[in-house]
């Protein structure tokens, strides 16, 4: 009878949620919770909404923009992508993606509600107990069971825990999480790396007309701009009544440089070099500015093994996109490889 934790409601958490619950029925797992920093569930596929009457329904996806199945994920995870097309979380992408790297054999997919709508099914499938804005802070080990202390100073024991968080984050922990991790797995989870960019959400009033030929488009030529969409097209959701919504992403070495700099300073930068490559587009009525400190991996952990098992009795573990890659099927592989090593450890 275990109370498990799983810290993160990402793409990994939440299926690792979903998993459990199919997998490890009663009276293995007697009680499941997700703990998440945020306000919301997502991570990186973060879906941003504009509230108001007249824009209720006006998003747009700040962190993943679409899934990609390519032929191998057709083989080895074609359930994920069937469940997920069968419940209209998934959709053809049908869009014109200017610039976009069509691989041979690869299908793409996008999210009619936003790509947290995928990280929602799953939360939901899992009928966890969710809780949000509760950031972990200190694991300590507290006679055979995990005391998991949060941010406000509450705590609470578990007996698995699983981390899905970017690997920078769990090294952020403190307690006795801090001796338990040897030498060599710290060597290996500091080598994790990943890069950084900001994403903007450009938020219109409904009605708003933005007249481009595509639904979104990769930029090579310039210093800030990576990536533009006009998400609700590239969504397939244009209607009357929701407003239009832009995202713009950076590119990499332009996240780099300015990480550590104001967010509202940063957000002019991206205005000023987006009014040079659309001078057309009008004025938002609201803007989101996203810093992605972790975007996405550029090493992962070495063997991209899809776990570490930081401790075995009371059993603790830590996965996410770090120990694969950085998309949906870095998520399967990650969320897949815990529940195996967690199912052999009962
Ligand atoms: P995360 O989504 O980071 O989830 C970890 C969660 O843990 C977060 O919600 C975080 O708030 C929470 N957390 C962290 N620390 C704590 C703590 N101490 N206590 C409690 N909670 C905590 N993938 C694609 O497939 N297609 C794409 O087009 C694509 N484009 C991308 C574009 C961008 C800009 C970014 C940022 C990512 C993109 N990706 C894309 C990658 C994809 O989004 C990620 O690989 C995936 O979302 C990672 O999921 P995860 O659950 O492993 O991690």
């Amino acid at each position: 009878m275990a109370r498990v934790l799983i810290v993160g409601a990402g793409l990994t958490g939440s299926l690792c949620a979903a998993l459990l619950r199919r997998e490890l029925p009663r009276p293995h797992l007697a009680h499941l919770e997700v703990w998440e920093k945020a306000r919301g569930a997502g991570g990186r596929m973060a879906t941003s909404r504009r509230g108001g009457a007249s824009n209720a329904d006006s998003t747009a996806d700040l962190g993943a923009q679409y899934v990609t199945r390519g032929p191998d994920s057709a083989r080895r995870h074609p359930s994920f992508y069937e469940d997920l097309l069968a419940h209209g979380i998934l959709k053809p992408l049908t869009a014109v993606l200017e610039g976009m790297v069509v691989k041979e054999g690869a299908e793409n997919f996008v999210t009619p509600q936003g790509t947290s709508s995928i990280v929602k099914h799953y939360l939901k499938e899992s009928g966890a107990d969710i809780f949000y804005d509760r950031q972990v802070t200190h694991i300590y080990l507290r006679d055979g069971k995990w005391e998991v202390c949060v941010n406000t100073g509450s705590s609470d024991q578990f007996d698995v825990v699983i981390l899905t968080m970017p690997v920078p984050q769990i090294l952020q922990l403190q307690g006795d999480i801090v001796n338990l991790i040897n030498k060599s797995q710290r060597q290996q989870l500091e080598s994790v790396s990943y890069s950084s960019r900001y994403a903007l959400g450009l938020f219109y009033e409904a009605g708003t007309q933005i007249d481009v030929p595509w639904a979104a488009q990769y930029i090579s030529n310039n210093p800030c701009i990576r990536f533009i969409s006009i998400d609700n097209k590239k969504r397939n959701i244009e209607s009357p009544d929701i407003g239009p919504s832009v995202v713009v992403h950076t590119s990499v070495s332009f996240g780099t440089e300015y990480l550590e700099c104001d967010k509202e300073k940063v957000q002019q930068l991206i205005l000023d070099h987006l009014k040079e490559i659309m001078p057309q587009l009008p004025v938002p009525a609201s803007i989101k500015c996203q810093r992605w400190r972790y975007s996405q991996v550029t090493k992962a952990f070495p063997g991209n093994p899809g776990q570490i098992t930081l401790h075995a009795k009371p059993f603790l573990v830590c996965g996410g996109d770090g120990f694969t890659h950085s998309n949906f099927d870095g998520c399967i592989d990650s969320a897949t490889s815990i529940v195996e090593v967690l199912k052999s450890s009962l």
